[in-house]
């Protein structure tokens, strides 16, 4: 039976998924995240008629990691031509760990796709090069879509993750060796570790995503991209947004997600809502363990799964 959405539903889904924390892992190859305490459990939900709703820890901000890596396409879609990316970067799922140097290797430093780690880095040195301020400009993108003028970059953890940053400096550095890499290695680390800085919460992300939703359309109604490009991320959100997990959260979730090592998920279900849990414990493929089966149950209990 499909039920109504409201904030007891959500209450309801977070209580029966708690048992859960304590099975998952939080990250802790960026030190300053594995400091977040692990029981916290949060849910938003905005429509694309900017009702909201929201159980548990909605209201606090998180490091929101990859999930940034669907903002910084959508900005490089309003920078480049898409012919310009995608001879850069595929659209295919990898299969592999999102920081795997393996594939990169043997595909010649083109990254499989926008949302593992070497994708993500080609799309922020094509945003190095198009930008003069990146990092200011990923804020005021990001403060518009949320409607809040204070979010920012957690500075710990952007240089937790400098003060460990070998395996994406390898990345980078690989795709350098290929070609694949305009601007300055560092340069392009210090923006890509301040995006995946940026600290905000389920409530605020559900705000912002909610143009995956409405066609390209953000809450104020402002064309940030346009429907076609928006269908095509939620495309590449259901066949690599959760990396090679992908395929078992198409199967219990049935939505486009993106996931980040904060623990963050956002789901979108098209012309109708943004749904971003968050518990900070990971599965073995680096998703949130608790908020995939948030997100499970979720899309169960209100029958909206797109399959
Ligand atoms: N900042 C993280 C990294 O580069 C992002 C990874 C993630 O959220 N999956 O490793």
């Amino acid at each position: 039976m499909v039920t109504a959405l409201d904030n007891a539903l959500l209450a309801e889904v977070l209580q029966q998924v708690r048992p859960l924390i304590g099975s998952g892992k939080v990250a802790d190859y960026i030190p300053a995240l594995a400091e977040v305490p692990a029981d916290r459990l949060g849910i938003a939900v905005c429509t694309v008629d900017g009702a909201l709703y929201q159980a548990g820890d909605a209201a606090e901000r998180f490091s929101i990691q990859s999930i940034s890596k669907v903002l910084s396409l959508t900005l490089a879609l309003t920078r480049y031509q898409e012919s310009e990316i995608w001879q850069r970067v595929g659209k295919e799922p990898s299969g592999l760990p999102f920081n795997s140097l393996l594939q990169l290797e043997m595909e010649q430093g083109k990254p499989r796709n926008p949302f593992i780690n070497p994708g993500a880095l080609v799309v922020c040195d094509m945003l190095q090069t198009r930008l003069s301020a990146p990092k200011q400009r990923m804020l005021e993108v990001v403060r518009q879509l949320a409607g809040e003028d204070d979010l920012a970059y957690d500075a710990r953890v952007a240089r937790s993750e400098f003060e460990h940053s070998d395996r994406n400096a390898a990345i980078a550095y690989l795709m350098k060796s290929f070609g694949n890499f305009e601007n300055d290695v560092l340069t392009v680390l210090h923006t890509y570790f301040h995006y995946c800085a940026l600290r905000m919460s389920s409530i605020e992300l559900a705000r912002s995503f909610v143009y995956l939703a409405n066609n390209g359309r953000d809450l104020q109604g402002n064309a940030v991209i346009s429907p076609l490009q928006a269908r095509q991320i939620n495309a590449l959100m259901m066949t690599s947004g959760m990396y090679d997990g992908a395929g078992e959260f198409a199967y219990r979730v049935g939505m486009p997600g993106k996931s980040g090592v904060g623990g963050g998920i956002v789901a979108i279900v098209p012309d109708e809502m943004a749904i971003v849990v968050w518990s900070p414990e990971l599965d073995a493929s680096g998703n949130s363990l608790a908020g995939t089966a948030a997100l499970e149950l979720l899309s169960q209990r209100i029958g909206r799964s797109i399959f």
